[in-house]
Order: C-alpha cells, then sequence, then structure tokens
C-alpha cells in the first residue's frame, strides 16, 4: 500500500512539474498546526516532506505563523514547535506586527503569499503543507498548488484539485494536436486515450479485411520488422554455436586426420604453426621416445 501511494505522489509531483514548472527543491509553505502536529506525532517533518513530494525540499514558514507559535508557547509541546519552526526558512509575508497586532489568519496570509494578486495563479510555485481544510479548500481554487497534510501520522499529498486537472487537460490537449501535426505514428502511442486505442484497433481490423492500399502496407512492414527483430538472432546463434562446438569436439579427436586432409583448405598461417609444433616436437618426441628407452636402459645397466 505505501508502495503504491508512494509511486502514486511520484507521478502527481511529476504531473505538476510538467504542467506547472515545479522544481527542486521545492519550497513547502507549512502553516503552525503543521509544525505542531509534525511534533506531536514524532515526524520529522523536513525528511517527512522530502519523501512525500520526492525531492529535495526547501520547507518556510511565514512570519504570521511562526507569531502564532510564539503566542502559544505556554502550551505543552509548543516550545518543541517552536525550535522546529526556527529551523525552517523564514517567508517574508510583510504583515508586521505594527501593522497587524494581531497575525493573519492562516487563510489569509497563505492566500497572500501564494496568489499575491489574487489571479489564481501560485505565482511562486509553493507546495502548502496545512493541517486546515479551510485553507486547503481556499487553494485548491488556486491553479497547480501541491497540498499536503498529516492524518494519523501519515503524511498525505493530495489529489490534483480540479482547478489544476483543467489546467492540466487543456495543456494535453494542446500536446496531442501539436502531435497530431508531426507525427502520427508517435502520437498513438504515447498520450492517448482509451478511445484511440480502441479505434486504432479497428481500423487495423477494418484495413486487414479491406485491404487498403497505404494503410495496409504501413501494417505489413511493421509486422515484417516485428519477425525479422525476433527471428534473426536465435537462429544464427544457435548454428553458429553448433558448428564452432563441432570443430572445436573434431579437433582434438583427429588432429592426424586433419593435418593431412585440410591445410590446403584452412588458414596456413595456423597449419604452418602447428606443422613447425608438431615436426619439430614430432621429431624430438621421435628421438626422445627412441633414445629414452636407451637411456633408461642405459641408466639401468
Ligand atoms: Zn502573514
Amino acid at each position: 500500500m505505501r508502495g503504491k501511494r508512494s509511486k502514486q505522489y511520484r507521478k502527481l509531483m511529476e504531473q505538476f512539474s510538467m504542467t506547472f514548472g515545479f522544481r527542486e527543491p521545492y519550497q513547502v509553505l507549512v502553516d503552525a498546526e503543521m509544525v505542531r502536529d509534525s511534533c506531536r506525532f514524532k515526524m520529522d517533518l523536513a525528511p517527512a516532506l522530502h519523501r512525500t513530494v520526492h525531492g529535495e525540499v526547501k520547507a518556510m514558514i511565514t512570519q504570521c505563523e511562526i507569531r502564532k507559535l510564539y503566542a502559544q508557547n505556554k502550551e505543552s509541546g509548543v516550545v518543541e514547535a517552536i525550535d522546529l519552526a526556527k529551523t525552517l526558512e523564514r517567508r517574508r509575508c510583510g504583515h508586521h506586527p505594527d501593522q497587524y497586532p494581531e497575525p493573519l489568519s492562516t487563510e489569509e496570509c497563505m492566500k497572500s503569499v501564494v496568489d499575491p494578486k489574487g489571479t489564481n495563479q501560485n505565482k511562486h510555485r509553493y507546495v502548502v503543507a496545512s493541517q486546515s481544510q479551510e485553507v486547503r479548500r481556499m487553494l485548491r481554487g488556486i491553479k497547480g498548488v501541491p497540498l499536503i497534510y498529516i492524518k494519523r501520522s501519515v503524511m498525505i499529498l493530495e489529489p490534483m484539485a480540479d482547478e489544476s486537472v483543467q489546467v492540466r487537460a487543456r495543456e494535453e490537449r494542446g500536446k496531442f494536436r501539436a502531435e497530431l501535426r508531426g507525427s502520427l505514428g508517435k502520437r498513438k502511442r504515447d498520450e492517448d486515450s482509451e478511445d484511440d486505442e480502441k479505434d486504432g484497433g479497428e481500423k487495423g481490423k477494418k484495413e486487414k479485411k479491406g485491404a487498403d492500399g497505404k494503410a495496409t502496407q504501413g501494417d505489413d512492414k511493421t509486422k515484417k520488422k516485428k519477425g525479422y527483430g525476433r527471428k534473426e538472432p536465435n537462429p544464427l546463434s544457435v548454428q553458429k554455436n553448433k558448428k564452432q562446438d563441432q570443430q572445436k569436439r573434431e579437433r582434438p579427436q583427429k588432429p592426424a586426420e586433419l593435418d593431412k586432409k585440410e591445410p590446403e583448405q584452412e588458414g596456413p598461417a595456423k597449419r604452418k604453426r602447428r606443422r613447425k609444433a608438431k615436426t619439430g616436437s614430432g621429431e624430438t618426441g621421435e628421438g626422445q621416445e627412441s633414445a629414452a628407452p636407451a637411456e633408461a636402459a642405459s641408466g639401468e645397466s
């Protein structure tokens, strides 16, 4: 289950990267409750974020959010949370205590940081890790905001929100058309819906039956190519091996015969060497053989 989710998240972040231009290190805006809960669940925040988005992470906290933690410092466990928050990069949201005696709500602060111009664009490509459902709901309305929360000590990356899915779908359609104009072959395999595959299959069947000129030729070519690819290596390699094996086996078994019969047919260099060696060794061998008993005999006597 965990592996499956992990794969899902990687794919999801790839989609965010493709469609909205997210790059590592991912900037992750963390709210005060996220910091507190990661401490409560004894979860190392940065490594957990890293695992969730499958990439390098720069965790950040806004001035308003860290002020909220300071304000809660008498509650149990908050000191720990403050220590953790201090290790995160501070994101200047511009909501100064002079101007804002009370920190802004997470919703307001996040909104101003993620979408400063109010154009429903995630200008700086922030990932947002927030424990507030309202905050996440608000951010789903802004295009291209990956959202993270912790549920029962498990870090969750939300599926892409509808707003973002629509942007992605539009872009995919654009690419689809571009590839249509480019190469027909590629687009069928690469990024088509099931409908296209079905259409292709049906067309293929019809073409086979109807024997339509160009299309059937195309089909035949691809089929033949595949056939060659599969058939070529096996029989050749098998035959070669058998021949080589046979030759190897035959040579040592009948060296004398081969030497007599085949010197003209086969490479002369090899044979010459063999002859030299053999004649040399043969002569000396014969000599030794003849000499050996004599020596032995002489040694004995
Ligand atoms: Zn703020």
